[in-house]
């Protein structure tokens, strides 16, 4: 189970992919949708809603 870098939160499988899609593949930096969001100045509607893009695209990292 990983852990979310800045607060330690435990993560689910879309934070992961999504940290991995956001941060680049061999990131060692792994972020909950909301440190994500602070740490990319956006809002968590917002990498929700790419979550949904990236799972429509057929995404490998998101299956
Ligand atoms: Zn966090």
């Amino acid at each position: 189970m990983k852990k979310c870098t800045n607060c330690n939160k435990n993560l689910v499988k879309d934070e992961i992919a999504l940290s991995k899609k956001m941060l680049g593949k061999n990131t060692k930096q792994y972020l909950c949708l909301e440190c994500l969001s602070a740490y990319l100045n956006t809002d968590k509607e917002i990498l929700l809603e790419k979550i949904e893009q990236f799972k429509e695209e057929g995404c490998t990292l998101f299956v």
